[in-house]
């Protein structure tokens, strides 16, 4: 087995005599590392295994290096579950103001981006540090190199088969993530013991995922690859105001990510692509001010040339963009307008587990305490973080979850 030093991202060897814990953590991600400090300061032994050779990849790469560590605005509203109202215990135990007091406390650099979201100023390995710093400081034995291949109970608890040996804990907690990036490792084991523990598992899909378009419309699109816009989209209801990019595979970027979570396969996508204005009343008003300027000109002055004809090619309505203004009745408009305010796809697919950020689905919440994140009829078998069904929006929800799941689940052992 292997021991983690809290000064390096690197392993040291180290022995793990203790064959018997209060707590064996199982997933050294956001999660579970938070959960083993939030025992660990109460006084609990505890062991977090790990079968990666180092601790919160995840976080190391996420915000493209920078962790989007939490939002300062995180609300229940910000997560998707069956059960809406499951995440509020956890979140008010453990708050984004509670993160952002140790972030501070530990001296770490950070910034707020947009929509309240707070970076690293410096580099994702900080927030690591910050965990694996506080593990050490509160006795927690973190194991890397570790795979936990099964988990049974007995009287006294549980056991555990961790590289072939055996443990014992008297409470175990499953964080062991979503089904995200699969080249990150084996996937999946918490859905497994939630199985075998005879818990309901949520169906699963990849979330704040990028959308893959048919063929028919990347041949008119596949030009526009690199370009984005600022839009509102909108799927059953449910919208979000942020940029759109095109892609050499269809659609990604912040709005789409986010509405790619609410998405069904084979549903449209409807797209603002002009939000600040009433496209029609706009349309008419061009048309007065300026009568002999062409449409694509117009439109223009909203978006790249490219782009303007490129919508114009696109509206189901055949236009004659060369026409001028004065030329287009205002029903012509009014038509251009919904267009330009009610752009629909139909995106042929998600790109998948691949790139997604997190997984749709998971435990179902109905098993678990929402207080102690344990399940009601097993006492000490806990899951936090991804493997719930709980899912965050994009712009650090997600972390804020794994944190206030984490720390919740460690103080009621
Ligand atoms: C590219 C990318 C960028 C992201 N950026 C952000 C962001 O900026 N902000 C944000 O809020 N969210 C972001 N996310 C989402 C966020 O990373 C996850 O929601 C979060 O890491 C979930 O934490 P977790 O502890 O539940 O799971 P994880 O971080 O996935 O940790 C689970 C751990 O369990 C280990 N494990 C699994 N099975 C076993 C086993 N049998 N034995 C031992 N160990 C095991 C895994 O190796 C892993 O280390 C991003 C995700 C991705 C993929």
């Amino acid at each position: 087995m292997f021991g983690y030093s809290s000064s390096s991202l690197e392993c040291n060897r180290a022995v793990y005599t203790m064959k018997h814990y209060d707590l064996i953590v199982i997933g050294a991600g956001a999660a579970g590392l938070m959960c083993a400090i939030s025992a660990g300061k109460r006084g609990k032994s505890v062991l977090v295994v790990e079968h990666a050779r180092k601790v919160g990849r995840k976080i190391l790469m996420s915000g493209g290096g920078r962790c989007n560590f939490t939002n300062m605005y995180t609300e229940p509203e910000n997560f998707l579950s069956r059960n809406p109202h499951f995440c509020k215990s956890a979140l008010s135990q453990y708050s984004q103001w509670d993160f952002i007091d140790l972030v501070n406390h530990h001296q770490i650099p950070y910034h707020e981006k947009t929509l309240g979201q707070l970076f690293c100023d410096n580099s994702s390995k900080d927030v690591v540090q910050i965990l694996v710093k506080e593990c050490s400081d509160n006795g927690v034995s973190i194991a890397t190199q570790c795979q936990v291949s099964s988990v049974e109970q007995i009287p006294t608890g549980f056991k555990l088969l961790i590289n072939d040996q055996r443990y014992e804990a008297g409470a175990v907690s499953v964080a062991t993530g979503g089904l995200s990036i699969p080249s990150m490792g084996p996937h999946g084991f918490g859905y497994q013991l939630a199985e075998q523990f005879g818990l309901d598992v949520i169906p699963t899909s990849a979330a704040l995922v990028p959308f893959v378009m048919g063929e028919r419309w990347m041949k008119k699109s596949r030009e526009l690859a690199g370009n984005s816009l600022d839009v509102v989209a909108e799927v059953s209801n449910t919208s979000f105001r942020e940029a759109m990019l095109f892609t050499h595979k269809g659609l990604s970027g912040p709005a789409i990510l986010q509405i790619s979570s609410y998405w069904q396969p084979g549903s449209a996508v409807h797209i603002n692509l002009i939000p600040d204005v009433d496209a029609t009343s706009w349309l008419i008003e061009q048309k007065s001010n300026a009568p002999k300027t062409q449409l694509k000109t117009v439109l223009s002055s909203k978006f790249s040339k490219r782009m303007a004809s490129y919508f114009i090619d696109s509206f189901d309505n055949r236009i004659d963009s060369q026409k001028s203004m004065a030329d287009f009745t205002n029903q012509e408009l009014a038509a251009v307008g919904q267009s330009l305010s009610e752009y629909t796809v139909y995106p042929e697919t998600t790109e998948g587990y691949k790139t997604a950020e997190v997984t749709l689905g998971g435990l179902d919440t109905n098993a678990l305490s929402s207080k102690t994140m344990m399940v009601k009829d097993i006492p000490g078998l806990i899951f936090i973080g991804e493997v719930v069904d709980v899912t965050g929006h994009l712009g650090g929800f997600n972390f804020q979850w794994a944190w206030s799941s984490g720390w919740a689940a460690g103080q009621h052992l």
